[in-house]
């Protein structure tokens, strides 16, 4: 692949790259803010974007009426893998860090999973309950959706397994027979029970599906276990891989796009991770992919031989674009 395109200072190759696309895909950890700290002039890049056919350039008299003077700005979408939060949640956070949002605007691996389940997945009348490893980002995006759910943050799989546990899973009187479906998120209290419980469900024919597969988790300035690690050793157990939800999954990319009616073409999505956010973009044939430098990989990522995917443009941070504001 060719090497990225680097996006700094200059005005005019910002405006023609940002002048390509009506419509930006956002991760957030890693592009918008580490934790709870929201990086410099991300709020404003945002609102420069939102604002952008109403700016003073393109709704000057002498060209209010040419094909420039759209009168809505460019349409801005959080697409994040982080499970354990609802799209209620995500908007809570979005907004307390003054970046301009929607809840509509919220895309997150959980609810991915949830509109997957409803939707798109024909459940026999009797399997149609799901059997959760995740926390309460998944209940609630799966109560949105009508979908009964076991597991998740009930205190009752959040304990030490006993000896009558272990006889009640492999008789089968601890699982429920409406369970369709297996669900792994990120849990925060994964233990024996959980799994060895989910692995039953998985032996007895339910369908395993993942939010998202990520191998860690950055916080700290240092990297946790992440969803795919947790998921991991039910795939091993049960020698079968689970459909994935999120980034870089195409399952997601289609649901996006169901939802935003989305121009592909005229589609950038950006990222700071290259197997899940840029591949997610390069898969799905985006118009463009933007990797910032403010996350998990840097350059020498994709300048190894073994890079999984290359972004198209590269900026050091998000709030470069907003030179042009
Ligand atoms: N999963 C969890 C639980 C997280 O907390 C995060 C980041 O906060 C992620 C995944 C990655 O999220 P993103 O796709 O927004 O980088
Ligand atoms: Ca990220």
């Amino acid at each position: 692949a060719s090497s990225p395109k680097y996006l700094t200072g200059d005005k005019a190759s910002i405006n023609e790259f940002i002048d390509k696309f009506d419509t930006f895909l956002f991760d957030c950890d890693g592009v918008l803010w580490s934790g709870d700290h929201v990086f410099d002039r991300v709020p404003e890049t945002i609102m420069m974007l939102k604002a952008r056919g109403s700016s003073p350039l393109t709704s000057h008299p002498s060209c209010a009426f040419n094909s420039y003077s759209s009168p809505s700005g460019k349409r801005t979408v959080f697409v994040t893998n982080n499970s354990t939060k609802s799209r209620e949640d995500y908007l809570q956070k979005i907004s307390n860090l003054h970046i301009p949002c929607e809840k509509e605007d919220v895309f997150g691996s959980s609810y991915s999973a949830a509109v997957y389940i409803s939707r798109i997945l024909k459940l026999p009348p009797g399997k149609t309950k799901v059997f959760a490893i995740g926390e309460a980002g998944v209940e609630k995006e799966l109560a949105a959706e009508g979908i009964p759910c076991l597991g998740g943050t009930d205190p009752n799989f959040r304990r030490d397994m006993t000896p009558k546990d272990f006889q009640a899973l492999a008789d089968g009187t601890a699982l429920d027979p409406e369970v369709g479906v297996v669900l792994c998120g990120l849990d925060f209290h994964i233990n024996y029970l959980k799994l060895s419980t989910a692995l039953h469900y998985l032996r007895r024919g339910a369908i395993f599906l993942a939010t998202n597969t990520d191998s860690t988790l950055p916080m700290h300035h240092s990297f946790f276990m992440g969803a795919g690690s947790i998921m991991i050793p039910l795939q091993y157990a049960s020698g079968t891989k689970p459909l994935e939800l999120g980034k870089p999954s195409q399952a997601m990319m289609d649901a996006v796009e169901g939802k935003f009616q989305l121009d592909r073409s005229k589609t950038c999505m950006v990222g700071d991770r290259l197997n899940t956010d840029i591949k997610f973009g390069i898969d799905g044939k985006l118009g463009g992919t933007l990797h910032v430098l403010t996350g998990v990989h840097q350059k020498e990522d994709w300048d190894r031989e073994d890079a999984v995917a290359v972004p198209a443009y590269y900026a050091d941070k998000l709030s470069d674009l907003a030179v042009v504001a």
